[in-house]
């Protein structure tokens, strides 16, 4: 497992030193637009604690923060009307999950029919 580097870009933004379209904010967690966005909404969902990725969150939180953060996302997806017709949320994991970013988060992607999970590289 790598160490938490807190000189990531989601450490930044927890930082207010890089600014972000706010989707919610609590104590324990952020929710954001993704600058890059793979369909009409495309939310990331992080914890303020410093957790590298979901192994790490789901192994080390408090079940209180855990349960928070995963009610969440499911009330995050209910306010945009997402559950009316579907969504994906994926948490990309490692150098194998390609993850770019070494906060964890969760993206929820939704508002426009997504097709099957993409796996080109
Ligand atoms: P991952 O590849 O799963 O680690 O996802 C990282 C995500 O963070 C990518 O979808 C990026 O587009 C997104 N991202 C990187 N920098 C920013 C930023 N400053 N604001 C919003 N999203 C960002």
């Amino acid at each position: 497992m790598i160490s938490y580097n807190p000189e990531n870009v989601f450490a930044k933004i927890l930082e207010g030193e890089i600014p972000t379209n706010k989707v919610y904010e609590s104590d324990y967690i952020l929710a954001f637009r993704d600058i890059s966005p793979i369909a009409k909404e495309h939310i990331l969902v992080i914890p303020k604690s410093n957790y590298v990725n979901f192994d790490e969150f789901i192994t080390k939180a408090p079940n209180e923060e855990i349960i928070e953060y995963f009610r969440t996302i499911g009330n995050i997806t209910r306010e945009l009307d997402l559950d009316k017709t579907g969504y994906r949320i994926i948490s990309n994991i490692g150098q194998d999950g390609n993850q770019t970013v070494m906060h964890f988060h969760v993206h929820i992607i939704g508002g426009e029919f997504l097709g099957n999970l993409d796996f080109s590289k």
